[in-house]
């Protein structure tokens, strides 16, 4: 049976573009973030999951079973990317059963981890479950100072070994980066990443207030995320600059956006956060991003919830941004077939003339290379 791997492939690629073009009416695929554990491991200066502050007072875990039933909502509701986070998401027990169901359903995950456990048993788990992504963190290009921030000995060789195992597995792996002032030069940073295996890199814009949602990544008194805004944008430009000469995931277009916020200038590329992006917690209440205060409902409510399109752009929260400048031109594909179903021919032209639809395909073909090596699985 030779070709029948080469028609499991086919058909799978032509089951996803089948599902791709079937999205388009609703905007395309969406995404949800998942936070399925408040433990953590780790003891992260500028975050306040850390083991040894005080803001979890009692450890929380998704209850699997329920998850399996969100997920069908989430489906329905056009989500096709799902990103495990926590605190320490290889920590929840169930995890491997999780995705296995997502991807079942044909969902893809990736799972956010500080790396400690990612053992070559872990890692065979994930990939038979269908992990295909995981997000990996890195504080520093010295190995010193990220085990130092994290609290974790040893972790830069764990993520080395893991990041060889991957690649043996065909999982993909990204250093997910928040800039932060163990960084010190981006240059070495990237040599660092390169050394330790990953071939691509997501920077995190530092966040250092509370959304008063469930989620705790933030910290408001770390040292180490206390930028001005002009140190902010000059990290901004200096990553920007760095995009030819490795893996950068974050689009241009998005590093270009977040200058002009903080620059307070006008924003050009709404976020999709409530509309193609999803933060769920652990109770099961459903936000349109981890920094919102009100939920938009119970996932289990959630079929009959109107989703909200309001044109934010209050934060530079970095998954919510970035995925909102790749989106913005499926989503005026979107309104457009919207507005050709009600017959309003000129409405659906202006949908597609947007000067942004332009920007935002620009970075997409841009980018095109690093995504395309993200996304490719050989087996
Ligand atoms: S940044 Fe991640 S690893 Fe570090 S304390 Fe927070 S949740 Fe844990
Ligand atoms: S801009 Fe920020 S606050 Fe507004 S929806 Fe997006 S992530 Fe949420």
């Amino acid at each position: 049976m030779p070709y029948a791997p080469f028609s499991i492939k086919f058909m799978s690629v032509l089951q996803q573009a089948i599902d791709t073009i079937k999205l388009l009416p609703t905007g395309g695929p969406g995404v949800c973030t998942i936070l399925i554990t408040n433990a953590c491991n780790a003891n992260c200066d500028f975050c306040n999951y850390a083991r040894e502050k005080t803001f979890v007072t009692e450890h929380k875990w998704i209850d699997a079973d329920k998850l399996c039933e969100a997920i069908d909502i989430l489906y329905d509701r056009s989500v096709r990317y799902l990103t495990f986070v926590g605190g320490e998401p290889t920590l929840h027990p169930r995890l491997k059963d999780i995705i296995a169901y997502a991807t079942k359903k044909g969902m893809r995950s990736t799972v956010v981890t500080n790396g400690s456990k990612l053992t070559p048993t872990l890692l065979k788990e994930l990939k038979n479950s269908g992990l295909k992504n995981l997000s990996i963190s890195i504080d520093s290009p010295s190995a010193e100072k990220h085990e130092k921030n994290r609290g974790l000995p040893k972790v830069w060789e764990r993520i080395k070994a893991a990041n060889e195992e991957c690649k043996r597995l065909s999982i993909k792996t990204a250093a997910s980066v928040t800039i932060n002032k163990l960084i010190g030069d981006f240059r070495e940073l990237l040599a660092a990443v390169k050394e330790l295996g990953f071939e691509s890199v997501t920077f995190a814009y530092p966040k250092t207030s509370s959304g008063a949602t469930t989620s705790l990544s933030f910290s408001e008194t770390s040292l180490l995320i206390d930028y001005t805004p002009d140190e902010l944008i000059a990290a901004l430009e200096t990553v920007k600059s760095l995009k030819g000469e490795f893996g950068i995931l974050n689009p241009g277009e998005s590093l270009t956006e977040l200058v002009r916020f903080l620059k307070q200038e006008k924003q050009m590329y709404p976020c999709y956060g409530g509309y193609k992006y999803f933060y769920l917690d652990y109770n099961f209440d459903v936000y349109r991003c981890d920094r919102w205060p009100t939920k938009m409902s119970s996932i289990f409510d959630f079929r009959d919830q109107p989703f909200i399109r309001d044109n934010c752009t209050q934060c530079m929260s970095q998954c919510y941004r970035d995925s909102s400048v790749l989106l913005h031109t499926s989503v005026s594909v979107g309104d457009a077939i919207g507005h050709l179903r009600e017959g309003k021919i000129l409405s659906a032209v202006q949908d597609i003339a947007k000067p942004s639809n332009f920007s935002s395909l620009k970075t997409l073909i841009e980018d095109w290379g690093t995504l395309k090596k993200l996304a490719k699985i050989e087996k």
